[in-house]
């Protein structure tokens, strides 16, 4: 797909041919991926971080959140309930946290990847190249992290670098490819300042790096952020703003889908958290193939608050279970059995 072309789908206003490329993104996810929807089990470990996020809740500077960190324990029984629902995967989600160490982290994928049969994703945030080698050393399989925005100026606005750092979240990506992992990012959908070529850019980066995963959602609004403030961040004028609604999050993920037709691509939690009754299934039947429910024990998936109004927030394990399995099934589809590896995968 050519830039231009990406660009008119991402303007596209009229139904019936944005009926088609509905159409497009469901027949290529099946001819690519199949039908099987695939379970990962989300585990938020810590709401610490030490970043500055524009968007984010769980920036360092916000003193309304109490922060954790899970107990290894804690970790490891919601590592067992993924077990025990069917899950193929899980992944380890948090804060960028120096307090969640590299042999820590290490010694839990090793624990996760002896007892269980389960893929570990880790989303940890920019790590060091140690850390990072550390982990997929002791068995990690998968390691996400999106890029937000492919504009660097608007990125350098939105995520200002961490002295001494690693330099930037693309170079990351390709070493995190080189160490083995399976490689995911996505961006958000309508950051204030984000333009329609910007995000036909970040659609066609998805192929340039050919990523193994895609995850990208409707930025939403966090009002204990600067982003969240809407003198700091005045939108872009009229037609050049992308809008941060579901329609547009639809295009995005049927985009992915076409422009990377093997990626393991999920129908997210902010998508679900603009359109409780349906956001997810039409993720489901617009490209994505993946679903990811939270593990995270309640109490803390509270303080685990990148945005507020999460869809789901207080359902346990085995509700969210059930009603996500009816969700699947009344599409016609199955949930995935195994791990839903991506089919580049290479095992270590
Ligand atoms: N610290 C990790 C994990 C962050 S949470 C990291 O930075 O990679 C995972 C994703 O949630 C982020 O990459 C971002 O795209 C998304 N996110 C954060 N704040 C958000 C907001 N206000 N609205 C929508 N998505 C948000």
């Amino acid at each position: 797909m050519t830039h231009d072309e990406i660009l008119n789908w991402l303007r596209e206003s009229n139904e019936a041919r944005l009926a088609d490329l509905w159409r497009t993104a469901d027949q290529a996810r099946q001819a690519h991926v199949g039908g099987e929807v695939h379970l990962r089990g989300l585990i938020e470990i810590s709401n610490h971080c030490i970043r500055l996020c524009g968007y984010c809740g769980l920036r360092a500077p916000n003193r309304k959140v109490t922060r954790y960190r899970m107990t290894r324990e804690e970790v490891a029984a919601c590592v067992r309930q993924a077990v025990a629902l069917g899950y193929g995967t899980v992944v380890l989600q948090s804060g960028e946290d120096p307090g969640l160490a590299r042999d820590w982290v290490a010694d839990l994928v090793r624990w996760i990847k002896s007892e269980t049969p389960l893929a570990v994703t880790l989303s940890l945030g920019e790590r060091d190249k140690a850390e990072l080698a550390a982990w997929r050393e002791a068995g990690a399989d998968r390691y996400l992290l999106r890029f937000e925005t492919s504009n660097q100026r608007l990125y350098a606005r939105i995520h200002p670098a961490r002295p001494g750092g690693p330099a930037n979240r693309l170079e990351l990506l390709e070493h995190l490819a080189v160490l083995g992992y399976e490689v995911g990012s996505g961006v958000m959908i309508g950051i204030p300042g984000q333009t329609y070529d910007d995000l036909a850019r970040d659609i066609a980066l998805f192929a340039e790096l050919d990523l193994d995963m895609i995850g990208c959602g409707p930025y939403l609004v966090h009002p204990d952020t600067p982003l969240g403030s809407p003198d700091n961040w005045p939108v872009l004028p009229g037609d050049e703003q992308v809008p941060a609604n579901e329609r547009m999050a639809y295009k995005v993920i049927a985009l992915a889908r076409l422009v990377c037709p093997r990626a393991n691509i999920p129908s997210t939690t902010a998508l679900a958290t603009l359109n409780r009754e349906r956001g997810r299934e039409l993720g489901l039947v617009r490209g994505a193939n993946v679903v990811m429910p939270n593990l995270t024990p309640p109490a803390y998936r509270q303080l685990y608050e990148i945005y507020p109004g999460k869809a789901c927030i207080h359902e346990t394990a085995e509700a969210c279970q059930d009603c996500l399995q009816g969700r699947i099934e009344s599409l016609g589809r199955k949930i995935g059995s195994g791990r839903g590896d991506s089919p580049n995968y290479r095992p270590r």
